[in-house]
């Protein structure tokens, strides 16, 4: 599948996704008591687009969490990171970092994997080692949905499920870029294995500021067009919900 995000390219409406009955009706998400929770995010922003209510919420009941971040996410800007010798590996680091402080995590454990940005499908042995590594039995994985849409984020979501089943740790998928290309209404994503997470106010608004920390892909950095937001404001209206839907990894087929 092709993933085109630009201008003209916002893909399917906030709206539509409001009025969708399928996420409406959707049952809560049950969450058994863990001891720690595992985030694999393929890039610097991921772990807090897809899963900031449940970062807080594990916060909240004192659950251990683990950022693995998978690559540096590097390739946002390709063009202006060879012409400007801009360290964007770095500068995103520290974006998520600002996030994740924004969310209530005053000491963010980050684990940096250093993969390729766009190139995890080829590295994925070594994903698979490193997070075999990581993730112990009774962990709660959290992780893209392998399904997702973008390449890095379905090794990522295969790799953390395949792990999972090994370990004997629970999984949970989240979607980023679904939610550009899914049908609302149609089956595209596996609603009977798709569970909602409420986030109140105060968790809604947190998480709104965290994603204001990633300003190199939300805001263009430069005047060419090379330089534009990979995240413009009508993309990031998905993340700004007053919910979260995550889907049950190892129950779906
Ligand atoms: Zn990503």
């Amino acid at each position: 599948m092709e993933l085109t995000v630009d201008e003209e390219h916002l893909g399917r409406s906030e709206a539509l996704w409001r009025s969708s009955a399928r996420q409406r009706e959707l049952e809560a998400i049950e969450l058994v008591r863990v001891q720690r929770m595992i985030l694999v995010a393929p890039h610097p922003d991921d772990e807090v687009l897809g899963a900031a209510g449940l970062i807080q919420r594990a916060l909240t009941d004192g659950i251990e969490i683990e950022v693995v971040a998978v690559t540096d996410g590097e390739g946002s800007h390709p063009a202006s990171v060879a012409s400007k010798h801009l360290d964007l590996a770095n500068i995103r680091h520290w974006e998520s970092r600002t996030a994740l402080h924004r969310l209530g995590w005053d000491e963010p454990v980050i684990t940096r994997l250093h993969l390729p940005d766009s190139g995890v499908t080829r590295h994925r042995k070594r994903l698979d080692e490193s997070l075999s590594e990581i993730v112990r039995p009774g962990d709660l994985c959290v992780a893209p949905w392998r399904h997702d849409g973008h390449p890095d984020h379905d090794a990522c979501g295969a790799s953390a499920r395949a792990v999972c089943r090994e370990v004997g740790a629970r999984m949970l998928g989240y979607l980023v870029w679904a939610w550009h290309w899914a049908d609302p209404e149609g089956a595209d994503i596996p609603w009977r294995h798709c569970r909602r997470l409420e986030l109140e106010r105060r968790a809604s608004a947190r998480k709104r500021w965290a994603t204001e920390a990633f300003q190199s892909q939300t805001h263009p950095i430069g005047p060419d067009a090379a330089d534009a937001a990979v995240l413009p404001a009508a993309l990031m209206r998905r993340f700004w919900r007053s919910y979260e839907v995550y889907v049950d990894e190892l129950t779906s087929a």
